[in-house]
């Protein structure tokens, strides 16, 4: 691996690593050479990732089974992690969830629920991490979007205002970070095969759109986004802050 792609020594944090993307990014780095730290409100899946890494690093991974959205513990867990390992240099903001529905059915509920794990939640972890970072002058912040954050995937109102306000907090985030040395960026996903997404109701006809509107004509898999997230982890992306890159088989490139 060329070295400005290693993550030797670093302490990463991956939230929703218990499986899906989280999963996937969560072994990336950890191949790449970081420790991790992984973040899931399913503790017990959790085991299954850091077996997976023990199993291609040999190395040991913390797990923490927390709710993203629960300051008091994210807290606890960020003073944790400085007393044990003295620093964080990597934040992956990945845990996230969606619950199509037309926009006359979405409850106010829902609108909560959702913008609460996929947006608030990643204003709560960034504040939490970045204020340890920002004593060290290092630290890079991953924060994942979606192409819904940019256009309008039908019958997900709440998801698409959530992602949206995820690019704008990493453009803020960039904007008010960079005078210490902190790299702050997005990842834009298009469809990809995870629990997501078979969670969504009408699934076959979901799909049937997304090939047609997709050029490479297939879903992505979790592994499609793994060096997106190695890249911005690592110093070969340190002139790069407050963007995104988008992963998506060249869907948001076409019309139709
Ligand atoms: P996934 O397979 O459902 O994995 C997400 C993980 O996050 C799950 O283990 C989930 O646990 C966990 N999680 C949910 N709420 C949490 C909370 N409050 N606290 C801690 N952990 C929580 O989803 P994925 O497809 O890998 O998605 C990962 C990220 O990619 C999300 O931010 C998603 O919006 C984004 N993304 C996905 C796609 C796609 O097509 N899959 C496209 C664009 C963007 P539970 O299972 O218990 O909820």
């Amino acid at each position: 691996m060329l070295d400005i792609f290693s993550l030797e020594g670093k302490l990463a944090i991956v939230t929703g690593s218990a499986r899906g993307i989280g999963q996937a990014y969560a072994l990336g780095l950890a191949k790449a050479g970081a420790t991790l730290v992984l973040v899931d409100i399913l503790e017990d899946n959790l085991q299954e990732t850091a077996s997976l890494i023990k199993e291609a690093t040999g190395r040991d991974s913390k797990t923490y089974g927390i709710d993203v959205t629960d300051s008091t513990k994210i807290n606890a867990m960020v003073s944790e992690l400085i007393a044990e390992f003295g620093k964080i240099d990597i934040l992956v903001n990945n845990a996230g969830i969606n619950a199509p529905k037309p926009f006359l059915e979405v409850t106010e509920e829902d609108w909560k629920k959702i913008v609460g794990v996929n947006l608030n939640s990643q204003f709560l972890m960034s504040s939490a991490v970045a204020k340890e970072m920002v004593k060290r002058n290092y630290g890079k912040i991953i924060n994942m979007a979606s192409v819904g954050g940019f256009m309008a995937l039908s019958e997900t109102a709440p998801y698409n205002a959530s992602k949206g306000g995820v690019l704008q907090l990493t453009k803020t985030m960039a904007a008010d970070l960079s005078q210490y040395n902190l790299n702050i960026n997005a990842i834009c996903p298009g469809f990809i095969d995870t629990g997501l997404l078979k969670s969504s109701p009408e699934r076959e006809a979901r799909l049937q759109k997304v090939y047609a509107n997709t050029p490479l004509n297939r879903l992505g898999e979790p592994s499609d986004l793994v060096g997106a997230c190695v890249f911005l982890a690592s110093d070969a992306s340190k002139y790069m802050t407050g963007t995104q890159i988008v992963v998506d088989g060249g869907m948001s490139a076409v019309a139709m």
